[in-house]
């Protein structure tokens, strides 16, 4: 597909959150979405940064915490911000349980509609997956039924070991494409901030490892640092974003970074990556617009 940026637009950015506890970070390793009080004050500091900025930030929900968390869904929804699905237990979209996916993908569009008032229709696939839903008809098959017209899950493996330059150059290699049966397919494009900070060549696995089952999924003080990474990651983390900015800029391309709150919790306690992130894109002499997936998916023509 070819994007077609508006007029004035030089390059999109559709910044999106997954909004979990990530099962790498937890002692069980089982991802869900009964967020810890401390990153749902994170997850609002986030939006109030992008607020500051006019921008809106997307986020993609695992349901099956909804009980505990619907009183920061309504303000992430009240404060203008996106929701959408991200299923309701985390479950691959690529999955052979093709009943599951269907039973999941409809419970959390109910539990969407019926409490929030709010209709999904971009799925974010739980993981990605190197091929996407190349393939996989009938899987493509249940998302459509289930009101999604947007599915965003193809994810390159191979970005940690290609080197930089193969890092930033994501967003003209790994393009939106339509699937045979009409579903439309927005990769993730990069490296995710889980990749980058506890799955490179940095990472120091023992300590991690260790970290995780002793502490993970509970709180960390103000200030602190993640024993696995070096002292210079966030910055390695927030120069690679600039030069991805910096290509996407100069090659007038939609890019599709995907974040999630409770890594940047982790790995960015000040929260000051998303600010510097922004400050980067405002700098630029002609627009860099940061959107939502929505608004990216919105911009896709046939080419
Ligand atoms: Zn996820």
């Amino acid at each position: 597909m070819i994007v077609k940026l508006p007029p004035g637009i030089r390059c999109a950015v559709a910044l999106s959150y997954d909004l979990e506890m990530c099962a790498g970070y937890q002692p069980d390793l089982i991802n869900h979405g009964r967020l810890m009080p401390e990153l749902q004050e994170y997850t609002l500091d986030l939006c109030a940064v992008a607020e500051q900025f006019d921008v809106r930030l997307h986020f993609f929900y695992v349901a099956n915490g909804f009980d505990q968390t619907i009183e920061l869904l309504r303000e992430i929804l009240r404060r203008g911000h996106t929701l959408d699905s991200h299923t309701y237990t985390h479950l691959p979209l690529i999955t052979d349980d093709v009943q599951r996916l269907d039973d999941e993908l409809a419970l959390t569009n109910r539990l969407f509609e019926e409490r929030l008032g709010y209709r999904s229709t971009v799925l974010r696939g739980p993981g990605g997956y190197p091929a996407g839903l190349d393939g996989r008809v009938a899987n493509q098959e249940v998302v459509l039924k289930n009101g999604f017209r947007w599915v965003s899950c193809k994810a390159d493996k191979n970005i940690v070991k290609n080197g930089n330059r193969y890092l930033v150059e994501a967003a003209r290699r790994d393009v939106p494409y339509v699937y045979p049966t009409g579903l439309v397919e927005l990769p993730i494009q990069g490296a995710m901030d889980r990749t980058f900070f506890d799955m490179s060549g940095f990472v120091d696995t023992d300590k991690y490892q260790e970290w995780r089952l002793a502490c993970g999924g509970r709180p960390v003080p103000a200030g602190w640092k993640a024993p696995w990474t070096p002292p210079d990651a966030l910055d390695r983390w927030t120069t690679y974003h600039c030069e991805a900015i910096d290509f996407a800029y100069d090659n007038r391309l939609l890019w599709v970074p995907v974040w999630h709150p409770l890594s940047h919790y982790l790995h960015d306690r000040d929260n000051s990556v998303l600010r510097r992130f922004l400050e980067y894109c405002r700098s630029k002499p002609e627009r860099v617009w940061v959107c939502t997936v929505r608004d990216a998916a919105a911009l896709l023509a046939d080419g």
